[in-house]
């Protein structure tokens, strides 16, 4: 770091008195920085430092700085009277920062909300963001004192005594669009006392109406008696089994004992249905974390969660830096989910941490999921997690049957078999809702000549751009590229032909073969926002659609009663794929789309469209059968030697010049080999670098290198001078590289 003469500082060090801090600052650098202050600054405070030519916002970290009289930069301002950062926080960070060999900085940073990322004083969001009547002065009273006060008199109307609002909910009355500003009409009225600023009375808890099965019973006695302490359960029921009533159960019993619950779910799963499942049951006391919301909401739940009266944070991945005060258990929903693992920037895994951080918080956790993760269920089978089953649909929903269609026997016209259109004809005669499962947008993944082999390549990426028949557009799903579709071939001018079905297509053929049956589309270019898809699951649940066409946006969290079958259009790419996690995943995406089928009263049943009838995995999908998938699964792991039998990490590199990553990434094998040999780390595979399977992505050349050890701890042994010195050698922003510790996708 530069330093600047103590001659320019505002503030001096002097050796005697002064004191130096070591600061975690928001850069690339797997390093803290020593700054110089003349007060005591706990840890966990945030400071405004000079860095380079930039004011930083960092954090102050319990570490013991170098002890160097050298003169430092001083801290130019500590920003808030108090530690943002707890003690337990700091020491979860600083793990988190090790395990994923991430710079701390960098982590701590992902954890603030984003306010707290600027120069800004922590600030209570809570005062006068509620209001209410100052109940002690009679109306009259109130009405005479404001004549003269149109405004004011009006918006002091609209606050009916005995409520309590804030001023978005204000604003949003008719009687008060043209009230003007709103804040400074109020901030009046509470000078005047007539108003007073409050905080919304905390909510009351429904209890559950019905009553727990024997097995939910069981599995919840389980997960109570380790309360108080530390202890991982896999709550492993199939869908609909009633596992969600099992952590509101134990959420409850968290509350009242006057603690605090995190309830972590996957992206896709936090639907409308699923928060006002929540508050329908703890009312205001559940505040949401994810990063759809705006900073200011964000803000709002971070700062609850650390006064302790957000009761339950229910959130996404990110969730799970929400500074929880007093937390009493941690709950992360479909623990499987791919969705918890952060694919840029820091690489974490919102399960794995939630692991960390219920041993650090003492408190137990409950890893629930239809289809636990090979890795959940092998800390079971060493006996590290304990696992509670819930084999039954709860009332007298049964699991669906499921049919495997042979497409070998009867090929698909615009992705549809004969037998699927015939049971969909059965079920639209029948009034019943059907899901049809495919996940791919668009019309066609590929648009190409039947004359001289051309196809809808994109320029920058080795992948085919995606006919998007609606806009009349070829679009590339890797890069984000839009071109018009062209009328002809643009080689020799013949017609072009589509391969392959997406959801438009599909949709557009039941019109075609059915053009009475209400046809919903379910995809991420339908419904861009979260109202469009609130709106358009009212109209599912209320009856309006017969036929739902949808990609994985529909596959989880969501309970449609009326469904009663699921069509799943073309599962097979998930069979040839090279990742060693493929048939894990097939297996839980088609366990979680089955489950859409038959929830409510009526049965149901599931159709499977596909080349491979025979294929083992296929064959337990169609029974349902985990247990069997899990051995076998198992057994194939063990074998090839990866997760969880081996521990992994993936150097990856990308640039604009062809070989420049290999390059790059052969060097960097070149320094683990012998820093492994060094460290005599004999556990260590370190493989040759290669291209990634898809190479060129944006214009951009992608490799990869990959590390392998039986041994976590001699993995990260080498792992930390490691990443040190490939921060060190790496050369300028023209070569990107990162580091991911337990990559869940190999490429
Ligand atoms: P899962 O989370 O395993 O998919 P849910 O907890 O959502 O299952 O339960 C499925 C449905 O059954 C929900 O509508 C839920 O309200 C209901 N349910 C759960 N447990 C019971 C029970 N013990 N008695 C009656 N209904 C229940
Ligand atoms: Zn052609
Ligand atoms: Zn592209």
């Amino acid at each position: 770091m530069d330093e600047i003469s103590r001659t320019q500082c505002a503030m001096s060090s002097d050796p005697e008195n002064g004191r130096i801090v070591s600061v975690a600052v928001p850069v690339p650098l797997r390093r803290a920085f020593d700054y110089a202050t003349d007060t005591d600054i706990e840890p966990g405070t945030r400071v405004l430092i000079p860095f380079r030519n930039r004011k930083l916002v960092g954090v102050v970290l319990p570490n013991s700085p170098s002890a160097s009289t050298r003169s430092l930069k001083p801290i130019l301002r500590v920003l808030d009277g108090e530690p943002a950062v707890s003690p337990l926080m700091l020491e979860f960070f600083l793990w988190a920062s090790g395990y994923y060999h991430h710079p701390v900085g960098e982590v701590i940073q992902a954890a603030l909300p984003p306010p707290l990322r600027k120069a800004v004083a922590l600030y209570d969001p809570d005062t006068a963001r509620y209001f209410s009547r100052n109940e002690d002065i009679p109306d009259d009273v109130a009405m005479a004192q404001l004549a003269r006060a149109p405004k004011q008199k009006q918006l002091y109307r609209c606050l009916a005594s005995g409520q309590c609002m804030n001023l978005n909910e204000l604003a949003r009355l008719p009687e008060l669009h043209d009230a003007g500003h709103l804040s400074s009409v109020m901030r009046n009225l509470v000078k005047r006392g007539l108003i007073i600023a409050t905080g919304r009375p905390s909510g009351v808890i429904v209890p559950f109406a019905g009553t727990l099965n024997p097995e939910q019973r069981k599995a919840l006695s389980r997960i109570e008696e380790s309360a108080g302490h530390y202890c991982s359960h896999v709550l492993h029921g199939i869908t609909g089994s009633g596992k969600t009533e099992i952590y509101l159960h134990s959420i409850e019993n968290c509350l009242e004992a006057g603690k605090q619950a995190l309830v972590l779910v996957p992206e896709i799963s936090l639907t409308p249905q699923l928060v006002e499942r929540f508050t329908n049951r703890f009312g205001n006391r559940v505040h949401c974390y994810h990063s759809g919301m705006n900073p200011a909401q964000r803000y709002r739940t971070w700062w609850k969660a650390r006064n302790g009266t957000a009761g339950v944070v229910l959130g996404t991945r990110s969730a799970i830096f929400a500074p929880i005060r007093n937390l009493g258990r941690i709950i992360v929903d479909e623990e499987h989910d791919l969705s918890y693992k952060q694919l840029d920037g820091f690489r974490y895994h919102a399960r794995d941490m939630s692991i960390k951080r219920a041993s650090l918080e003492k408190v137990p956790i409950i890893l629930g999921s239809a289809t636990p993760s090979m890795e959940s269920m092998e800390n079971v089978q060493t006996g590290k997690y304990r696992i509670s089953r819930l084999r039954r649909r709860t009332g007298k929903a049964n699991l669906p049957e499921i049919e495997l269609i042979d497409l070998r026997k009867q090929p698909a016209r615009d992705g549809l078999s004969t037998r699927l259109v015939e049971v969909l004809g059965q079920q639209l005669a029948e009034n019943k809702q059907t899901i049809l499962y495919i996940n791919r947008r668009g019309y066609a993944p590929v648009a190409e000549c039947p004359q001289c082999q051309w196809r809808s390549s994109c320029d920058r990426c080795d992948a085919y751009m995606t006919y998007h028949k609606i806009s009349a557009r070829l679009r590339c799903h890797h890069c984000g590229r839009i071109a018009r579709k062209p009328d002809y071939c643009p080689q020799c001018r013949s017609e072009l032909f589509f391969r392959g079905a997406g959801t438009q297509r599909i949709e557009e053929a039941l019109g075609r073969l059915f053009p009475d049956a209400r046809v919903f589309r379910f995809d991420r270019d339908k419904l861009g926002t979260f109202r469009k898809l609130q709106h358009t699951l009212e109209s599912i649940n209320s009856g309006k659609a017969d036929i739902i066409v949808g990609t994985r946006l529909i596959s989880k969290g969501h309970d449609f009663p009326k469904v009663t079958l699921v069509g799943v259009i073309n599962p097979d790419p998930g069979l040839y794929s090279v990742d060693f996690r493929a048939p894990e995943q097939l297996f839980q995406e088609l366990v979680q789309v089955a489950g859409r089928a038959g929830r409510g009263k009526d049965p149901g049943r599931v159709l499977i469209q596909t080349t491979h009838p025979d294929n083992a995995y296929m064959e337990m999908v169609r029974h349902q059968q985990f247990d069997d998938f899990f051995r076998i699964c198992r057994e194939e792991r063990r074998t090839a030697r990866v997760p969880p039998f081996s521990h992994m990490a993936l150097w990856r590199a990308e640039s604009r010049r062809p070989e420049a990553g290999l390059e790059f990434l052969e060097r960097i094998r070149r320094q683990g080999k012998n820093l492994a040999i060094s460290m005599n780390l004999t556990s260590m595979q370190i493989m040759d670098p290669v291209s990634s399977p898809m190479e060129r992505m944006d214009d951009r050349y992608r490799a990869q290198l990959l590390v392998k050890s039986s041994c976590r701890g001699q993995l990260h042994r080498v792992l930390a001078p490691w990443a040190e010195w490939v921060e060190n050698a790496s050369s300028g922003k023209r070569l990107r590289w990162s580091l991911d510790v337990d990559p869940m996708e190999m490429c």
